[in-house]
Parts: C-alpha cells; sequence; structure tokens
C-alpha cells in the first residue's frame, strides 16, 4: 500500500527524521490559508498523487509550457492561483502512465534553499533477505538513468538484523554522499531514524529524491515516497488510515475487498487460479505459447462461491483481456465450487471472450458436469498443457 508524500513525511518526522514543514490542503483556499500560516518568503506546491516525477510532469489540461506538480512561488496569493490551476487537473508523469492522475490533494510546503540534491532509498532486499540502503550523491534527477549510465555513483548495503542499525550504517551513507563533520553527524541519525521508521512501520519502500544540504547545513528529506507491506497492515491501523482508495486500480482494490490476491498485467490472457505457485506456472505457460498474461490471481485455498464470481467479474472488467484460462487443481478448494462460482459470475457479467477450464482434483466430475450442463460455451481442458494451448488458439481464432 502505498501513501501520499505529506502522509509519509509526518511519519518520518514522529520518527525525528527532518523534513520541512507543510500543509496538506484540497482547495485553493486552503493552501492559501495554508501558506499564511507558514510564513516565510517562499512557498512549493506540490501535488499529491501516489507517483513521482511530478516536477517534471505536464497537467494535460493546461496549455503546453505550463508549470508542473511541483511549483515554487513567493506568495500566498501566488500559492492559491496555482493551486486552483492544480486541482482537479491530471497531471502526467514518467510514473503515472501516459493516462495521468487526476490532483486531488496538494501539500503546501516552506521553500528550502537548497545547496546540493541527494539520493537515499531503502527497500527489502530479497536476495540478503535483509533491509538495504541505496545511496547516490546523484539526487533529484531519474535514478533508474543514473543507475544505467553511471552504476558507479550507486552504493548499496544492507543492515543485518541480527545487530540492527548502527553507527557503521551512518558511516557508510555519509561516506557515500560525501559528508563529513556536522552534516556527517546528521547523516549517521538521519540513517537510524529511516530504519527505525522503516522496520516498525512495516515498510517495503522508501524513497528520499532528492534528500538535500540546504545553504545553511541541514540535511533534510524534501521528498518521501513511501509503500507498505500490505500483509503487515494488520498492525498499523493508523497507516491502514491513509490509504487513499482513488488513487489505486479499482479492480485491486475489489480484489482486496473480497481478500483475493490480485495483481494486474498487460497482457490479454485473464487467468483465476488457485496457488500461488499454480498461478505462476499458468503464467509461464500462457507466455510460452505466446501471450502474456492480464493478470496474476489467486483465489486461494477455501475460497466461496461469492469470492469466485467477484474474481471472475474483476478479471471480465479488464478491457484488455481477450481470452480467460481458469485453472483449478482442488485440494481444499471443491472443483464444484469453482464452477458454480464461474457459471454465476458468467450469467451476472456476460462472457465476450473464450473462456477454458481446466479443472482436476476435489470433486473433479460435479465441477465438470455442473459446467458442461450449464449450457454456456466453455472449452474444457484436461491438463495445464493443453489449456493454455486452447486458449491461446481461441484468442487467435477470436480475433481473425
Ligand atoms: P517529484 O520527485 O515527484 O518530481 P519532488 O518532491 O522530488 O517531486 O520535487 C521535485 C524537485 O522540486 C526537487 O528535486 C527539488 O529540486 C524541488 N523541491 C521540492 N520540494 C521543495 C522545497 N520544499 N523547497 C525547494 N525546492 C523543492
Ligand atoms: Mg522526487
Amino acid at each position: 500500500m502505498n501513501i501520499h508524500e505529506y502522509q509519509a513525511k509526518a511519519i518520518l518526522k514522529d520518527f525525528g527524521v527532518p523534513v520541512s514543514r507543510g500543509v496538506a490542503a484540497f482547495t485553493p483556499e486552503a493552501a492559501e490559508a495554508a501558506a499564511r500560516a507558514l510564513g516565510g518568503i517562499a512557498f512549493v506546491v506540490k501535488a499529491q498523487i501516489h507517483a513521482g516525477g511530478r516536477g517534471k510532469g505536464r497537467f494535460r489540461e493546461l496549455p503546453e509550457g505550463a508549470k508542473g506538480g511541483v511549483r515554487v512561488v513567493r506568495t500566498p496569493a501566488e500559492v492559491k492561483a496555482n493551486a486552483a490551476e492544480m486541482l482537479g487537473n491530471t497531471l502526467v508523469t514518467l510514473q503515472t502512465g501516459p493516462e495521468g492522475k487526476q490532483v486531488n490533494r496538494l501539500y503546501v510546503e516552506e521553500g528550502a534553499l537548497i545547496d546540493k540534491e541527494l539520493y537515499l532509498s531503502m527497500l527489502v532486499d530479497r536476495a540478503t533477505s535483509r533491509v538495504a540502503f541505496v545511496v547516490s550523491t546523484e539526487g533529484g534527477m531519474d535514478i533508474e538513468a543514473v543507475a544505467h549510465a553511471t552504476p558507479e555513483k550507486i552504493h548499496t548495503f544492507s543492515v543485518d538484523p541480527a545487530t540492527g542499525i548502527q553507527p557503521l550504517h551512518g558511516h557508510k551513507v555519509a561516506q557515500a554522499l560525501g559528508l563529513s563533520g556536522d552534516l556527517g553527524r546528521q547523516a549517521v541519525a538521519l540513517t537510524e531514524g529511516l530504519y527505525r521508521a522503516f522496520t516498525q512501520k512495516d515498510m517495503s519502500l522508501l524513497e528520499v529524491n532528492p534528500l538535500v544540504v540546504t545553504k545553511d547545513a541541514r540535511l533534510v528529506c524534501l521528498d518521501a515516497k513511501v509503500g507498505f507491506d500490505a500483509n503487515a497492515l494488520f498492525r498499523h491501523s493508523d497507516v491502514a488510515q491513509l490509504r487513499d482508495e482513488s488513487e489505486e486500480d479499482f479492480k485491486e482494490i475489489e480484489a482486496s475487498r473480497y481478500d483475493l490476491s490480485y495483481i494486474a498485467l498487460d497482457g490479454t490472457i485473464g487467468c483465476m487460479v488457485n496457488g500461488a505457485g499454480l498461478a505462476m506456472a499458468t503464467m509461464d505457460i500462457i507466455k510460452l505459447y505466446g501471450r502474456e498474461p492480464a493478470n496474476f490471481l489467486d483465489v486461494g485455498g477455501g475460497a466461496t462461491k461469492e469470492k469466485v464470481t467477484a474474481a471472475f467479474k474483476i478479471i471480465t472488467a479488464d478491457p484488455n483481456v481477450e481470452g480467460i484460462l481458469v485453472n483449478i487443481f482442488g485440494g481444499i478448494m471443491r472443483c464444484d465450487v469453482i464452477a458454480e462460482g464461474v457459471i454465476a459470475a458468467v450469467r451476472q457479467v456476460g462472457l465476450k471472450v473464450p473462456l477454458v477450464v481446466r479443472l482436476a482434483g476435489t470433486n473433479v466430475d460435479e465441477g465438470k458436469k455442473i459446467i458442461r450442463e450449464s449450457g454456456l460455451n466453455v472449452i474444457p481442458a484436461d491438463d495445464l498443457d493443453d489449456a493454455a494451448q486452447k486458449i491461446v488458439t481461441a484468442v487467435k481464432k477470436e480475433a481473425a
């Protein structure tokens, strides 16, 4: 689960991590009031969307050459005017995809006088099973481009969970960022605070780009992008409350409502499978036969008819889906329940694309019977290989 920059900064602040002062605003009037309350001689109006690259982004509704999603202005009146221009409009950035994201919230922040822009991120490194830091002196820009062009400018190290965070980790960060003296000490404190926030709040990703050195020699997180491990949200009700459903794929919201593990992908074959391993194998074999999966979907072990119906609706709601492959190996899951769910969903939402169903395991005969007697145009398959070939062939035929 992702949150907005202003929310991420509030959490970091609780852990003693230095961030700029700011106030969230939902209307131009509130943005102006926020600027007055902050005071000072420069304000930054920042679009709050769950995507980076806002500064270099472009508003679809505004003329070419208009400012992007991060605007530095001088007065509260200018804050208001810029807020009015941004709110309700669609910001397109490198990370939003061409459809962009509507801006419904702003963050009004005090303007910082920047000396240097650095990069720091943290993630869970699966290779080492540890929390890793990634730091670079090349902050403020597209870090993927830096990694590509000058990989030697990116430093990575991980923290042994047995020792936890130690001053030596902070020293590594300071050294990699070329910070010494008092700034070096600030880097040590910052590293510790970020690590505590990351682990205590069960974050899965934290990216500070840029981390800046100000002209008055302070280290400040000027941007913050944070994601949380969804499986740990049950122990962070404060974090769960920050969820902004308007930022999420509605298919994924529906899926989480029914406790389905669903991930939207770019392909054309919708998949409904039980078990993550079988789901992965199904996706692989679709690729092997020349198509791409439209989603990952694990309906889980003890799915009910309602859950299967919801899953099927989510798959068919994806306009890119040209065919659907249901692949169930009934262990705890019963094939007749799956069959009933599929039939119920097809009756409700209709079936405009070919559907291949492969059932095996518990109550397979009942399942097959339900599908056979439904009168619906379902293509039965015997095994995974057969099922994948059949759906790919059916989709090709449909297109011809
Ligand atoms: P994004 O990464 O989505 O473009 P950032 O928060 O990183 O958004 O802002 C983009 C750039 O705007 C930063 O690299 C920095 O140069 C500038 N900026 C952001 N916030 C401030 C601020 N409070 N004061 C001064 N400059 C800022
Ligand atoms: Mg940024």
